[in-house]
């Protein structure tokens, strides 16, 4: 391993972790050496390789969130990053679909908050206008958002690689950090290719970002649970089904938007992602279970309280996850037509969504820092499409903190 003693090294080589690399080292400490180290032998293959693909235009968020200012404002950036660096993305729009009365009124929740969030050409539209954009799909009203797309985040991460390492960044690859330890003013990250040492540290390790930060003995109030969203694939004979993205009105007590279909850049179509909860952080089956790790998950008091708060959902999840019949019964919601004769096993992802201690499950991104280090504890959807957002606030967070004790 490499004996130079960085400034700066960043754990996690996903999108967000390679977004803050490229805006560190670029924007804020050219000069500076700074890394980015990985577990895995490629960048990018777990959240940012797993996603649904969807540039998001920032219609859900609370508008005093970071959600709602890195989404739209990560948008704007990431489509102009696209134009620049010749990344394939199509605005194809979407609706957000009321299947019936009774989702009206979130219906116009939801506008409200797109209009205030600033999201560009957001309509409220009846049946026959749904008819015209989504031909097979059924609703009472819907919204329509003629500005989100898709993409594939994997080819957006690695363009972001490549500019890191131009500027002169160092990137690690098959490198697990398994401790960090502090001597003589200095972290030194211990990984199964030998030490490196750093004055300072940026946790992007998603799935285990509350490791990493426990690892650096940060006093932490969340825990990651991983939460899996398994996708169906429609067969290439029942494309013409769906034109773009179609989405019900989501349930506003989660952060989940609800089994939707999503037309994929690579040219097929998805319908999905549930959320059960997986028994091992990157467990992208239902039978990859990890002893320890569930354990980690069970032993933690805010599970328990999650579970209190949310038990018949997580019933209704796992019971959507194991039938097939309930999957198609919510996707026909959004068109009556689809049968389970149209949909073949698909992917899936697994979330790293952060849960406290009082059983809460935290709507918003959260950033901390510490002396030390900055920590991204929760980065869900949409943190892909904001990515160049996040990176350019933790960026400015490491500036601050970092840049006095240089
Ligand atoms: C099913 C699903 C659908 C989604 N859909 C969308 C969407 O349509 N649009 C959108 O904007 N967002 C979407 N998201 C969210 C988006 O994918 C994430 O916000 C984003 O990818 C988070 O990036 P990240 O870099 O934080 O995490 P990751 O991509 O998970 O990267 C973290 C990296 O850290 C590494 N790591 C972990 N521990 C260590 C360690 N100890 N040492 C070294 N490396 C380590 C991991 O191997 C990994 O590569 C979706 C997510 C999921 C799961």
């Amino acid at each position: 391993m490499d004996s130079t003693e960085y400034d700066v090294v960043i754990i996690g080589g996903g999108i967000i972790g390679l977004s803050t690399a490229m805006q560190l080292l670029r924007d804020k400490f050219p000069g500076w050496k700074i890394a980015v180290v990985e577990k895995d032998e490629e960048l990018a293959t777990h959240q940012t390789g797993h996603n649904s693909g969807v540039i998001h235009s920032g219609i859900y968020y609370r508008p005093d969130s970071h959600k709602a200012q890195f989404c739209v404002a990560g948008k704007q950036r990431l489509l102009q990053f696209c134009d620049e660096n010749e990344i394939e993305y199509e605005k194809c729009g979407k609706v957000i679909v009321a299947s019936d009365e009774s989702e009206l009124g979130r219906l116009d929740d939801l506008y409200e908050r797109g209009v205030a969030n600033g999201v560009q050409g957001l309509e409220k539209i009846g049946p026959e206008r749904l008819k015209e954009i989504e031909p097979h799909v059924s609703g009472v009203a819907a919204l329509w958002a003629p500005t989100t797309g898709i993409i594939d985040y994997r080819k957006v991460a690695m363009a972001y690689a490549m500019h890191f390492q131009q500027a002169g960044g160092d990137i690690f690859t098959g490198s697990p950090v398994n401790a960090i330890t502090k001597s003589h003013g200095e972290l030194l990250l211990e990984t199964d290719r030998g030490a490196i040492r750093t004055k300072h540290v940026i946790n992007c390790a998603g799935l285990y970002a509350d490791r990493v930060a426990t690892m650096m003995s940060e006093q932490i109030d969340v825990r990651i649970i991983p939460f899996r969203g398994e996708y169906y694939t429609l067969r290439d004979e029942s494309h013409h089904l769906v034109s773009g993205l179609i989405y019900p009105v989501p349930d506003p007590r989660f952060p989940f938007l609800g089994v939707h279909y999503t037309r994929n850049i690579k040219g097929y179509v998805e319908a999905g992602p549930n959320a059960v909860l997986a028994f091992s952080r990157e467990g992208y089956r239902k039978s990859n279970v990890d002893l320890s790790e569930s354990w980690a998950t069970m032993s933690y008091g805010g599970f328990w309280k999650m579970t209190r708060k949310h038990w018949k959902t997580g019933i209704s999840e796992m019971n959507r996850s194991y039938r097939k019949s309930v999957f198609v019964n919510d996707l026909q919601k959004l068109i009556p037509e689809i049968s389970a004769a149209d949909l073949a096993s698909g992917g899936s992802g697994v979330r790293a969504q952060a849960v406290d201690t009082r059983g809460f499950i935290l709507d918003d991104f959260r950033i901390i820092r510490g002396r030390e280090a900055v920590h991204v504890l929760n980065a869900p959807s949409p943190g892909a499409t904001s990515s160049l957002a996040i990176g350019e606030h933790i960026a400015g967070l490491a500036a601050e903190s970092f840049g006095e004790h240089g």
